[in-house]
This record gives C-alpha cells, sequence and structure tokens, in this order.
C-alpha cells in the first residue's frame, strides 16, 4: 500500500516524499480514503498512530480542491486540548502542505489577542485552536465560521477531561451545518460518543 493509491494528488505526495513517509499506517490506509469522500469518521487512535496525517491530509486535499474559491474566512477547524498539540498540529500542516498555498494559524490563550486577530483579518484558511480561546475570539467577533466545510476534534478525550464540553458544544452550535466531522480520541468512552452523537450525524467509526 503506498499513499497514491489513497487518492491524494501530486503536491501532498511530493511533500510526504520528502519526508520520507513510504507507506500509510494502518489508521490512515483505513481512514483517508473515507474521509476523501467526505464521510464523517470517529476514530479510536493513539499519538503515534499517524493520527494527524490522517485528518490533516484530506483536509489539505479538499481545500486544494476548491482554492480557486479562496475567500479570506477560515474553512477548516481542528480543535486540540493544549497550546501545545495546536502548534505541532499546525506544523504538520505547513509540513504536508509545503506545495499548497493554504495558510493555517494556531489559537491558544495565554498570549495577546492582536497578532491572531491581525492574521485572522489577513486570511487564514485553517485555524487549530483550542476550545476557550477560540470561543472568545468567536464572542468578540474576530473570527467567522460561516465558510467552515470541516471540523476536526482532535484527542476528544482529553478535551473533555479538561473540562472544554460546553465551549465545544457552543462552538459547534456556530458551525454550518453542511460540514464534515472527524473525530480522534485515544478512548472512545462513553463521554466521547455522547459528544459524537449529538454533534456529528451518521459517523462511521473506525477502530484500527
Ligand atoms: P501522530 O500519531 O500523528 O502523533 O504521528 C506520530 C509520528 O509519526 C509523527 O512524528 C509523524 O511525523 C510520523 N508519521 C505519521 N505518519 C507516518 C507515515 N505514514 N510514515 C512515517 N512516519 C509517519
Amino acid at each position: 500500500m503506498s499513499f497514491s493509491n489513497l487518492g491524494l494528488s501530486d503536491p501532498i505526495l511530493t511533500s510526504l516524499a520528502e519526508l520520507g513517509y513510504s507507506s500509510p499506517t494502518p489508521i490512515q490506509a483505513e481512514a483517508i480514503p473515507l474521509a476523501l469522500k467526505g464521510k464523517n469518521l470517529i476514530a479510536a487512535a493513539q499519538t503515534g498512530s499517524g493520527k494527524t496525517a490522517t485528518f490533516v491530509l484530506p483536509m489539505l486535499e479538499m481545500l486544494a480542491r476548491g482554492e480557486n474559491q479562496r475567500k479570506k474566512r477560515i474553512r477548516a477547524l481542528i480543535l486540540t486540548p493544549t497550546r501545545e498539540l495546536a502548534v505541532q498540529v499546525c506544523t504538520s500542516i505547513e509540513a504536508y502542505g509545503k506545495y499548497l498555498n493554504l495558510k493555517a494559524l494556531a489559537v491558544y490563550g495565554g498570549v495577546d489577542y492582536g497578532p491572531q486577530k491581525q492574521a485572522l483579518i489577513e486570511g487564514i484558511d485553517i485555524v487549530v485552536a483550542t476550545p476557550g480561546r477560540l470561543r472568545d475570539l468567536y464572542t468578540q467577533r474576530s473570527i467567522h465560521f460561516d465558510e467552515i466545510e470541516m471540523l476536526v476534534l482532535d484527542e476528544a478525550d482529553r478535551m473533555l477531561d479538561m473540562g472544554f464540553i460546553e465551549d465545544i458544544t457552543k462552538i459547534i452550535d456556530t458551525l454550518p451545518e453542511d460540514r464534515q466531522n472527524l473525530l480522534f480520541s485515544a478512548t472512545l468512552s462513553r463521554q466521547v460518543r455522547e459528544l459524537a452523537k449529538e454533534t456529528i450525524p451518521n459517523a462511521i467509526q473506525l477502530s484500527v
């Protein structure tokens, strides 16, 4: 199995080859073709399984296909539990998307609002955010969700453990209904499955 069998296009295949990724991990092989078809997915995936590329690659592919209609509003949103993970996911987006003209921004609390707001004004395609700061920016009307086509909940169990449930559901309530949803969690606990049931219709559950 190689990445070219999964339905990814040349700019992404080139960056993967440069990174030395020769074949997809099991979760990537199972999830990427389904995600490229626009399916909603729920996956039990640990750190180290290659889960980040599992959602970033189809996201980049989807955004690159629609690049001509580029608007200045965000088209994909990734929620993460911590600032460190948000920054790490952003770094992965930049690496995998090296040959695409897409901009990603990490948004997290504990720092000034100014630079994040300025970057949003200049135009960002993908926001990787911790839930609290994202909700603040939305309340302040500094971020607009009306062009969002894809939502990823990364490490959903950790976000729930950290008490982000209200922020997450409030954010999801404001997103366009016609969007694709991907949820990743180390464990598919009862709470995670409840969140998925409430927010992600018709999801396919993967467990690799
Ligand atoms: P993650 O599970 O997303 O935290 O990824 C774990 C590590 O595996 C990261 O350092 C990735 O760069 C690396 N990685 C992800 N997918 C692949 C792959 N298909 N081949 C080689 N390395 C990979």
